[in-house]
């Protein structure tokens, strides 16, 4: 499966702190960092902790079968992230 971050991402950065395979990015030291418009979860790394879900501040992560309708581009977004890596 994997999570998957949606609309709303503050870059606060809780996510990755708390993860503990180390998909979540950009991290704060990585140069793409500050442009960035949001944090991205690989799915081809995550392994469906939810460790990440209660540290959120803005509560905009959901595993990939609960994404919200309006929020499903996101699953594509995030994957595309580390596809073009
Ligand atoms: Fe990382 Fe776990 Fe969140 Fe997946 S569910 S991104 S492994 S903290």
């Amino acid at each position: 499966m994997a999570y998957v971050i949606t609309e709303g991402c503050t870059k606060d950065g809780a996510c990755v702190d708390a993860c503990p395979v180390d998909c979540i990015h950009p991290k704060k030291d990585d140069p793409a960092f500050e442009q960035a418009e949001m944090l991205h979860i690989n799915p081809e790394e995550c392994i469906d902790c939810a460790a990440c879900v209660p540290v959120c501040p803005v509560s905009i992560i959901y595993a990939l079968d609960e994404v919200p309708e309006p929020m499903k581009q996101y699953v594509e977004r995030n994957a595309a992230y580390f596809m073009a890596k």
